[in-house]
């Protein structure tokens, strides 16, 4: 054991809930980030837009319905399977109009880069943003660039901003969510942070990890039509995965959410790779699936729809938002048992997106 010139030493491996400094863990989307956010952020900017806590921020400007979002994209390493910083960065940013029920129209970008950097790199990247950008119809028309010092950065940071036209016909908001809503998920869950960890630690599983990056925009034209369908909201499970959108959810709301464990779809390799290192697939970061609360009496129409669509082909209904449970996502598993399915504490993998 010990003596008593080494005093025995009890560590806690959760993070501790307040800090005087920031952490990394305060980037993951979980219980840090979201203290972060009402004790720094909120009270400084506090407006109504700002207190909707969604994804992308609902607008109006002289009478046309805009949405509005931003996103930075730290993620190491900046080349990784199923795509690269590039195309990710005009992903997420799209993903969070789309799921809003917006057209995206325009993008913002900035790039932070660190001397050294090889140009072949960055022209790699700027390639897949284009890319990225012609496939969903939409257009780069401002941007930044700075250079930080060698070791003061890491390779390329990129932040994207997205404009998008709302329909005035519908709105889609965690306001909108009613009791008896059905919870649809469009696709297989970790499959991007599983990716990035093989790939980061150098890990070999038999079948290839790769991320899910993608634009979900043909899918939620696809899901809402004209007129919105029965969904009244979505959101993009990405850092923090499917367990962080779920408990944002009933946080802002405070009604209960029941989801079937073995409903919740998640690729063999995936299952295994978790297993093997100890991990919860519901925690982990997707960049190609969207988490939907549509009504009761729409949500098997809907889920035909999205399986129609190679984005959506694995979705599955896959919970109920509820009266009991208030504030809580409850877990039932296959052979009966129940858990809570709460927000992560601090970071299950740094650097994710
Ligand atoms: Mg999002």
């Amino acid at each position: 054991m010990t003596d008593d010139s080494e005093p025995f030493q009890l560590s806690c491996p959760l993070p501790h809930m307040s800090s005087e400094f920031i952490k990394l863990g305060h980037g993951s989307g979980g219980v840090l980030s979201a203290q972060l956010l009402q004790s720094v952020f909120l009270p400084a900017f506090k407006n109504k837009v700002l207190s909707g806590l969604e994804d992308q921020a609902a607008l109006s400007i002289a009478g046309a319905p805009l949405a509005f979002t931003t996103d930075s994209f730290v993620i190491r390493p900046i080349f990784f399977p199923g795509g690269d910083i590039g195309s990710l960065s005009i992903h997420g940013t799209l993903n969070d109009l789309a799921v809003g029920g917006a057209k995206p129209l325009y993008i913002a970008a900035s790039f932070i880069l660190e001397e050294g950097l090889a140009v072949a790199d960055l022209e790699r990247v700027v390639q897949s943003m284009r890319r990225a950008c012609d496939e969903s119809g939409v257009l780069l028309v401002t941007g930044d660039t700075k250079v930080v010092d060698r070791g003061k950065g890491d390779k390329i940071y990129i932040t994207t901003t997205g404009l998008g036209l709302r329909s005035p016909d519908f709105q889609l908001s965690m306001k909108q969510v009613e009791l008896g809503d059905k919870i649809i998920v469009s696709g297989t869950v970790g499959d991007h942070g599983m990716a990035i960890m093989s790939a980061r630690e150098g890990l070999e599983f038999e079948t290839a990890l790769e991320s899910d990056s993608a634009s979900l925009l043909p899918l939620t034209e696809l899901m809402l039509g004209s007129d919105g369908a029965g969904v009244h909201w979505m959101r993009d499970a990405t850092r923090g995965g499917l367990s962080a959108v779920l408990n944002e959810l009933v946080e802002a709301r405070g009604f209960g959410l029941e989801v079937e464990e073995k409903m919740v779809p998640v690729r063999r390799e995936v299952k295994g790779a978790c297993e093997m290192l100890g991990l919860d697939p519901l925690y982990v970061a997707n960049e190609g699936k969207l988490v939907a609360a549509v009504a009761a009496d729409r949500a098997e129409e809907m889920l035909e729809r999205m399986r129609g669509h190679a984005l959506g082909r694995d979705a599955a209904i896959i919970g109920t938002v509820t009266e009991n449970h208030k504030g809580r996502v409850i877990l039932k598993s296959a052979l009966g048992g129940s858990r809570a399915l709460s927000l992560m504490l601090g970071e299950l993998l740094p650097r994710i997106c």
